[in-house]
């Protein structure tokens, strides 16, 4: 068993990318600028901010956090997104989910740039995605595409089982791993809360991608010998142990399954890492494309 190390893959990659950007700047260009929105004071989403705003000071981009209260009317949101888009030094908008209720998310996404979209949520990213166009794909399965081609794991022809069919994760990477890509050739089955036989198919699995949000949720005995196991899951389970009051948990039983696979993602340090590294990747390729029509 191997364990893919997220947090060693995603510094080489930042590491390339801060080479690019020392030479953009040495030629007089523009470097990469991502500005985040981050709404209300959620936790987790100050955490997964704040390691943004810290990868783009690490690589020599340059950065703006936007903070908003969770009070912020959709008008205002919707306002602030706008000037973001007229502004010809950012590159990159993110706008850090989940959002307040009375905030539409779907409303927030469409506002966004498509060339700016380096979430790759917007609906013409997602339709360039589905059609193996060239496009921001969505940060995490982009990570996740990216962590298996630098440990070279072979997918053409294999069977993958991707759990959860969220917007974000689940549905983008079933369909990059599907797609004729060097590292996609995969047979996809795309499962959620509705799968009546989820143990059955996990167990046909080749490859198991687990993006439920329900810590331990993938035990051993649903788990092939020799699979290969990303483990997107991120859930805060309470643990008086910790001074923060809690751990971080994946979606995986990581002690009894890891010893039945070939590869597996630990939580945290798997498929974190890499998100952050495929934004990064994004908002890179944003600000290229503009020194590139010039
Ligand atoms: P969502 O809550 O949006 O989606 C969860 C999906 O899991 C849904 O499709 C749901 O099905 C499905 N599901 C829930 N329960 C079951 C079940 N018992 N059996 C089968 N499917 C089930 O979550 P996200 O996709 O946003 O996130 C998933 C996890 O990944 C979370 O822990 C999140 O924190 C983490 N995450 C980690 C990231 C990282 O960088 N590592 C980035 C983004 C998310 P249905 O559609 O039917 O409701």
């Amino acid at each position: 068993m191997q364990i893919l190390n997220g947090r060693e893959a995603s510094q080489a990659i930042k590491d390339q990318l801060k080479l690019s950007v020392a030479q953009m700047a040495a030629q007089g260009k523009k470097v990469p600028h991502l500005a985040a929105i981050l709404v209300g004071n959620n936790g987790a989403s100050e955490t997964y901010v704040n390691a943004k705003v810290k990868a783009c000071e690490e690589i020599g981009f340059k950065s703006t956090l936007i903070r908003a209260e969770d009070t912020i009317s959709s008008l205002r949101l919707l306002d602030t997104i706008a000037q973001l888009n007229a502004d010809y030094d950012v590159d990159g908008i993110l706008v850090q989910l989940p959002l307040p209720q009375h905030i539409s998310d779907t409303e927030v996404i469409n506002a966004v740039h498509p060339d700016k979209d380096v979430d790759g949520f917007h609906p013409i990213n997602v339709g360039k995605m589905v059609l193996g166009q060239p496009t921001y794909v969505p940060a995490t399965p982009y990570g996740i595409m990216l962590l298996i081609e630098h440990y070279k794991i072979e997918t053409k022809g294999k069977h993958a089982v991707v759990v959860g069919r969220s917007n974000i994760v689940g549905r983008p990477m079933s369909i990059l791993l599907s797609g004729a890509g060097a590292y996609g050739n995969c047979t996809v089955t795309l499962c959620h809360s509705h799968t009546t036989n989820l143990k059955e198919l996990c167990l046909e699995a080749d490859i198991i991608v687990a993006a439920l949000g329900k810590p331990g949720f993938i035990k051993e005995d649903m788990v092939k010998e020799g699979a290969v196991i990303i483990d997107v899951g991120i859930t805060r389970v309470p643990d008086s142990s910790k001074k923060s009051g809690f751990r971080l948990s994946g979606d995986v039983d990581f002690e009894k399954v890891a010893p039945k696979c070939s590869y597996i993602t630990p939580v945290p340090g798997g498929v974190g890492p890499m998100t952050i590294a495929a934004l990064m990747k994004n908002t890179f390729r944003a600000c290229a494309a503009k020194h590139h029509d010039r």
